[in-house]
């Protein structure tokens, strides 16, 4: 059976000491508990930190017999943790992607500690992983490791996701190592973010950095295609909401309600962190106070700060800011029988944390930016009797999905407070309303679900890469190719040429054929009739080809060569060429390095040299701008590999290929291309015909070669094994037009 390899930062275990022993507790996350839904399809082993920093080979040894075999410890020292791991993830990362762009450092040394730690990961996973594993790597700790992952394990699916959020492009750039974290991540076959919004900042950032194009959630790199999607991460819905039937939170909840004082009860729970909004939200609480006094004596805030990262230096001057401000507001406020602000720094258990969700009358979620936030979610889930009101940050990546939570700006002190005021006098029916909605989408989204989601997402797309590579030519084909080439007395071979004979240039006028490309065509032309097709000017083809004796087919189909003789089809208006001409030269003008090829028949607007971003975004405006001339004159608009061409409409390179056919008498058939005007090339010929596409982009070709100098290969091949026919240049077909 292929397992599943989570690969995170921490093991999801707790390692401790009787003072002798080492002793190994689990810690059920929510991930590990969204994983155990797929533990029937596939046993699940984890690799990551076990949480110590060991000193001795003697300990590592140690602590990896104790954890067993479904965990395989990556060790760390003192000085890595510091660096790797507070450092670059947590001072450097951590602020950058949550947009506390004050608190971000940019070390070197703990991005040289980043990249080593990684590379210890990825070579842990190199030794545990076997043929065909599932690999998902988890979080911002390790986003160098897909692409490492990749050059070691390339068989198998890899996937990533990020449980933080996704910056925009103005914030990651700053980042000087922006590049190479970019790659790395781009190495997974699958990233998975929780928004849209962060898929969307990351597929920007990619395409203004790197210059990959996303077309429909597909990155396509110089090697493979990346796939991004968001999938939300849900809870493990039923055991929060059963939690009101336990008797040990019962319990609790009574122990609560008594220890509260009866009060109505606002709760904040979150871990102590910047992005959280703790100081934000306590200062709205104590300004509800001071807009409406008569709530003093009438409502309390619990709210529980689990203790984090406690040595990085932000974070201990937050904790003293935080308690200051609760002291103030206490101090202010309280009366003999009431207390405003319940304040526990600490972690709680599952049974106080859900009497919590169960007793309080407001969920209160106001971090100033957050991934997902869990927390909103489990307090929904937890409130069987549907009574509560949640208040939700809109910068909370759940705010996206709790659309009936009341909504708030974290920064908006004012806002905070309206909301509040609301929320306690919510009427009951409307809090139900409002729950059940929210219930139903946790319920159904659920933890479970998202992790089915992903990997079901990440196998599909390893299947259809693996298919697509079963499709590429090998030695056998080739074979079967050369034997149906030489048996045959009249082949036909069909080529395409930017991207199939020649590599795509930057400058199209750069893009000749080398010599060995001209005697690899002269040399086929003598065992068979070809046809080149091409987007060129039939002037470029002529002076290129013209001696070899080959048909040519220009521009797109508007001009071909037979018989040594040019045609085109029939004289055509090129009246509009003019109002064309001047609507793009707008756009040349703002869109730098772009430039327009004129071709007899139609004009083509090049952007291959211009920032992709920038391109992309004027060709919606290019395509409208252009849309009524378009219309007045029968053009149409041909979009290709970073090129947009005004042609004249219902001639393309398939039509004249298809008439170049007619009554041919070929016996073998072999069309290669690589773009989308080849593809309908490969749409008209029959189906004994072997159709091969160049690259990965999907196609409806039979086979797949990877790039030009392998389509040489083959060609070289077909050359080499088949005799010269007895009267070279001789054509086979009869001109129908
Ligand atoms: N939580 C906990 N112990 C506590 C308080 C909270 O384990 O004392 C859990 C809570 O149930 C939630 C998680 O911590 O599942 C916090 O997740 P969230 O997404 O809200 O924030 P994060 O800490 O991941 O930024």
């Amino acid at each position: 059976m292929k397992k599943l390899l989570i690969v995170s930062n921490r093991l999801p275990i707790k390692v401790g000491s009787d003072g002798n022993n080492y002793i190994i507790n689990r810690s059920e996350g929510g991930l590990a508990t969204g994983l155990s839904s797929l533990n029937n399809e596939m046993e699940t082993e984890w690799v990551g930190w076990p949480g110590i920093a060991t000193t001795t080979k003697k300990e590592e040894r140690e602590v990896s017999e104790k954890m067993g075999d479904s965990y395989h410890a990556v060790f760390m020292s003192r000085s890595e943790v510091k660096n790797y791991y507070q450092g670059f993830s947590n001072e450097t990362i951590w602020p950058l992607f949550h947009c506390f762009t004050g608190f971000v450092d940019y070390d070197k040394a703990y991005w040289e500690s980043y990249k080593k730690v990684n590379q210890r990961f990825c070579d842990k996973v190199a030794e545990v992983a076997s043929e065909g594993d599932i690999i998902w790597v988890q979080d911002y700790h390790l986003m160098l490791l897909p692409e490492m992952l990749r050059q070691r394990l390339p068989n198998n699916p890899i996937g990533f996701f990020l449980h933080i959020p996704f910056p925009s492009y103005e914030l990651f750039r700053t980042l000087p190592w922006r590049n190479e974290i970019l790659e790395g991540l781009l190495g997974a076959d699958l990233v998975g973010f929780h928004t849209y919004e962060y898929m969307r900042h990351f597929a920007s950032v990619v395409s203004r950095i790197l210059s990959h194009k996303c077309n429909l959630g597909e990155i396509r790199t110089r090697t493979h295609s990346c796939f991004i999607d968001a999938f939300p991460m849900g809870i493990n819905y039923d055991k929060f909401h059963n939690s009101s039937q336990d008797q040990a939170v019962n319990g609790q909840i009574r122990e609560f309600k008594a220890r509260f004082g009866g009060f109505r009860l606002i709760l904040s729970v979150d871990r102590l962190d910047y992005t959280k909004g703790i100081l934000e939200r306590l200062r709205a609480f104590g300004a509800l106070f001071s807009k409406y006094p008569e709530l003093k004596e009438k409502v309390s805030l619990v709210m529980v700060t689990v203790p984090s990262r406690y040595n990085v230096e932000s974070y201990k001057n937050l904790k003293e800011q935080i308690d200051e401000q609760v002291g103030h507001i206490n101090g202010k406020f309280s009366t003999l029988s009431w207390t405003p602000v319940h304040y526990f720094y600490r972690s709680i258990p599952f049974e106080h944390l859900t009497a919590l969700y169960n007793l309080s009358d407001i969920g209160l979620v106001t971090p100033l930016r957050d991934g997902m936030n869990l927390v909103a979610k489990e307090y929904i889930a937890s409130k069987q009797n549907q009574r509560g009101v949640l208040i939700l940050s809109e910068l909370a990546g759940s705010a996206s999905e709790l659309t009936d939570a009341i909504m708030v700006n974290p920064n908006n002190e004012e806002d905070i407070v309206a909301a509040l005021y609301d929320a306690l006098n919510m009427p009951e029916d409307e809090q139900k309303r409002r729950i059940e909605k929210m219930q139903a989408h946790i319920k159904k989204n659920s933890v479970e679900k998202w992790a089915q989601d992903f990997t079901g997402s990440l196998c599909a797309i390893a299947d259809k890469r693996h298919q697509r590579a079963r499709s590429i030519i090998n030695g056998q084909v080739t074979k079967t190719i050369a034997a149906a080439f030489t048996r045959a007395r009249k082949p036909r071979i069909i080529l395409g040429y930017d991207g199939t004979l020649v590599p795509f240039d930057e400058n199209p006028a750069m893009a000749e054929p080398t010599p060995d490309i001209l005697r690899i065509i002269e040399e086929l032309q003598q065992k068979c009739d070809l046809i080149i097709t091409s987007g060129r000017d039939f002037s470029s083809l002529e002076q290129w080809f013209g001696k070899t004796g080959a048909d040519l087919v220009a521009e797109h189909g508007i001009w071909f060569k037979t018989n040594n003789e040019w045609y085109k089809h029939a004289e055509m208006d090129t009246s509009w060429k003019d109002e064309v001409d001047s609507l793009l030269q707008q756009f040349i003008l703002k869109t730098p390095g772009s430039f327009i090829e004129n071709k007899t028949c139609s004009l083509a607007f090049h952007y291959r040299k211009t920032n992709q971003f920038l391109a992309e975004m004027h060709i919606p405006y290019i395509i409208k701008a252009l849309s009524a001339v378009c219309v007045k004159h029968r053009l149409e608009l041909l979009q290709g590999n970073k090129v947009l061409e005004v042609r004249i409409s219902g001639i393309s390179k398939a039509t004249t290929v298809r008439s170049l056919l007619n009554n041919d008498q070929h016996d073998f058939l072999m069309a290669i291309g690589d773009d989308d005007t080849d593809e309908d090339v490969f749409g008209v010929l029959p189906s004994h015909a072997y159709t091969i596409k160049v690259g990965d982009d999907e196609s409806i070709a039979r086979y797949r070669i990877e790039n030009e100098l392998k389509v040489k290969s083959l060609l070289n091949e077909l050359i080499k094994v088949k005799k010269q026919r007895k009267s070279p240049g001789q054509k086979s077909g009869v001109l129908t037009h």
